[in-house]
Order: structure tokens, then C-alpha cells, then sequence
């Protein structure tokens, strides 16, 4: 016990593929060379094959807020009329920048742990007519939650608003069928499924989000959305791009196209089922008990017990960070993360540690009970007769 090796069990920034780590080290490379061209048009590629589109996909550098506020600031126009759905921090990030952008902002608000759901959507797009944008997140990290993007993206189909969805922790974690269901724009983030370091972002764009883009008349200089895609279709991005992240980046999406999206996307979710079931187990109550997501496992702390003891216990007996709650959500919750680049033998540590933690804090447990829950998710689904 005077080892620890630091785990980082975050839902973002989330734990490195070795291999793309490495690879950064090969980055004093110039971007404007045919050697960086091949490697930024490599990432577009993949990344559209790994999200499955064949609309427009634009990597900017900047964490996944960066984007967020891109799809505001050159989609929109000053005052246009959206809807926007907050179930916890990062719906209330949608809500900051559409605000802060001027536009007519029609807050849906749910409590914490809650969802937003579609009957609630088609009802706001009625009572709004006129409606320009509906912005959601797909998975709401804070909470743990996740949202039927399916169909709510499918209540919007009828109308003229353009569906902006936060995929920043969605993607790997649960299915997005952009084209399908349509999803005009998805964002996501390189420190989350992606697992590479934070510093970049993209955005999928469809047609009809295009055409907004000629529209907008908000002010936008280094965000320039209808820019970046041009210099993007030739390799080339309008500033200097973080050409280390991108090497990364292009050796993880070779990593995900080699398990395949799906599977990383299943990996999630049997990861999130053990790790429901241990909670369960171990008699602790999930904070989203209606819709849980994939990517990130908010727990509440036993009644009594304040979350940080457990954030803190992780630190300070096994060297690993994990996620105390947001805002009001502090001290009541701890989060474990399941996005990229976690496996079960993560998740038989981080239960056993838990229960080591809880028992330390006074919440009487059966040691190994947790851990066999998630042992008997793992034997499921591996068909062991266990
Ligand atoms: C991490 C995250 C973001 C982006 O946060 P940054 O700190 O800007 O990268 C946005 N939305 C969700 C749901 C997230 O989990």
C-alpha cells in the first residue's frame, strides 16, 4: 500500500490510449507540409467513419465549450427564437452561451438527475412557433443522465429548427444516428471518448445547419465555422492546429475503427451495468434512476456521508481521481466514469476500492460484494457459467 499508481477515473479529461500518447512525441512537424495534410485529413475521415456521417465534420482547437459556443455564434442569428433543454451544468452551459449570444433563449428546465423529454420538447416547439434551434445535451455528465435523442430529435423533424445536440459525452457511450434521426449538429471532444488529451473539438454539420451559416449574423472571427470546413476538405485548418493532439487523435481513431464504434459504444454500457449493479448492491442509491447513462455513473453518498469523503478516499488510498458532484450536486454524488478507455479490470478496482472506501466511512458493506456484481455482469456477457 505505499505504491499508488495514479488512476484517473474521470469522465473527462478520461485515461490515454498509450499508443496515441506516444505518438504526440513525434510532433515538430510544420502544418503546412503534405506530411500534416495526410494526418488532418486522416482524422476527418475517421472520425466521420467512426460517427457515421457523411455530412461535414470540422475540428477546431479548443476544448468541447469552444465548439458549443461555434455552433451558436455561426448558426444563429441575434434574437432568432430556441429552445433550450437544461437538466444540469452543461444544459445550463447551452443556456450561458445562447444568452450571451443574444438569441431568445425558451429555457426547459428539469431538476437535477432528471430528463427532458420529448412530450416536453414537442410541447415547447408548439407554444413556440418560429422556433430556430432546439439544444440538448445527449449525455448530461453532471447527472449521470441521458437523454432519448432519437426522438427527440425526431419531434423537431417537422418544424425549420436546426437540432444541436452536445454530444460531448454522448459519443461512445450510447448510439447517435446523425443522418437517421437527424442530428444537425453533433459536437464532441477529444478528452472524453476519445482518449486523448483535452484541445480539441468538432462539430458534425448537416445541410440544413449550413444553410444557417448563411444566414447568422452574429460576430465570429477565429470560430469560423463555413472557413474551417473549406480548409478542411484540403488538409488545412485557418490557424495553427495542435498538431500533437492530432497525431493522437489519428492513432485513436484507428484504435476505434479496429474494435469498431459499436463495440466501444457496448463497452460503455456494460461497463455502466456493472458498475449499476454494484452500486445496488452496496445499497447506494444511483442519482439517475430513470435514465442513467453510459459514459458516467452518478452515485449519491450514503445518507450522512458527505461525496468528497469518497472522492478523497480514492486519492488518498489509491492515488485515483474521481468525480465529486457539480455546483449544488457537491458533497452529494461522486461520478465514475466509463467513456473510452476503461475496461472491467478498471471496474473490479474502482468497486473494490469503493467498498474498502465506504466501510472506512462507517457505511457497513459485505467486502467482494460489489465486486461480484460486476464479475457477474463481466460472466454475462462473456458466457461464463458463473
Ligand atoms: C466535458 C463536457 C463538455 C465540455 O467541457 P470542456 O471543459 O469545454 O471540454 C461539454 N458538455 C459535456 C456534456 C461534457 O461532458
Amino acid at each position: 500500500m505505499h505504491i499508488k499508481k495514479q488512476r484517473l477515473l474521470t469522465p473527462g479529461p478520461t485515461p490515454l490510449y498509450p499508443p496515441a500518447l506516444h505518438a504526440m512525441m513525434a510532433s515538430d512537424l510544420h502544418h503546412r507540409t503534405e506530411d500534416f495534410r495526410k494526418v488532418y485529413q486522416a482524422c476527418v475521415t475517421d472520425l466521420k467513419e467512426v460517427l457515421g456521417t457523411s455530412y461535414d465534420v470540422v475540428p477546431l482547437v479548443a476544448s468541447g465549450s469552444g465548439a458549443m459556443e461555434a455552433s451558436v455564434s455561426n448558426l444563429f442569428s441575434k434574437g432568432d427564437k430556441v429552445i433550450v433543454c437544461v437538466a444540469g451544468k452543461f444544459g445550463e452551459r447551452w443556456e450561458g452561451i445562447t444568452k450571451a449570444y443574444g438569441l431568445d433563449s425558451v429555457v426547459l428546465r428539469v431538476e437535477y438527475g432528471q430528463v427532458v423529454t420529448p412530450a416536453q420538447v414537442k410541447e415547447a416547439l408548439a407554444a413556440n412557433p418560429g422556433t430556430k434551434g432546439v439544444f440538448i445535451q445527449a449525455s448530461e455528465t453532471s447527472t449521470g443522465a441521458s437523454h432519448d435523442i432519437e426522438s427527440i430529435a425526431k419531434a423537431v423533424a417537422a418544424t425549420d429548427a436546426i437540432r444541436v445536440v452536445d454530444g460531448i459525452t454522448g459519443i461512445g457511450t450510447q448510439p447517435l444516428k446523425i443522418e437517421e434521426w437527424g442530428i444537425d449538429v453533433l459536437i464532441g471532444g477529444s478528452q472524453k471518448a476519445f482518449m486523448i488529451p483535452p484541445g480539441l473539438a468538432f462539430l458534425s454539420i448537416s445541410p440544413k445547419a449550413w444553410k444557417r451559416a448563411d444566414a447568422s449574423d452574429l460576430p465570429k472571427y477565429y470560430f469560423n465555422l463555413k472557413k474551417e470546413a473549406k480548409n478542411a476538405a484540403a488538409g488545412e485548418s485557418s490557424w495553427t492546429p495542435a498538431t500533437s493532439l492530432m497525431l493522437a487523435l489519428a492513432k485513436a481513431l484507428e484504435y476505434i475503427k479496429s474494435i469498431g464504434p459499436d463495440k466501444l459504444i457496448e463497452n460503455a454500457q456494460l461497463l455502466a451495468k456493472a458498475t449499476q449493479a454494484a452500486a445496488a448492491e452496496l445499497g447506494l442509491e444511483l442519482f439517475s434512476k430513470d435514465s442513467p447513462g453510459a459514459a458516467v455513473t452518478a452515485i449519491k453518498a450514503p445518507a450522512g456521508m458527505d461525496s468528497g469523503a469518497i472522492v478523497k478516499g480514492y486519492k488518498q488510498r489509491f492515488g485515483a481521481i474521481i468525480a465529486n458532484g457539480q455546483g449544488t450536486m457537491k458533497g452529494q454524488i461522486f461520478r465514475i466514469a466509463h467513456l473510452g478507455y476503461f475496461d472491467f479490470a478498471d471496474m473490479f478496482a474502482v468497486i473494490a476500492a469503493l467498498e474498502l472506501i465506504l466501510i472506512a466511512n462507517g457505511h457497513k458493506v459485505k467486502l467482494g460484494s460489489g465486486v461480484a456484481a460486476v464479475q457477474r455482469v463481466y460472466a454475462e456477457a462473456a458466457g461464463i457459467q458463473a
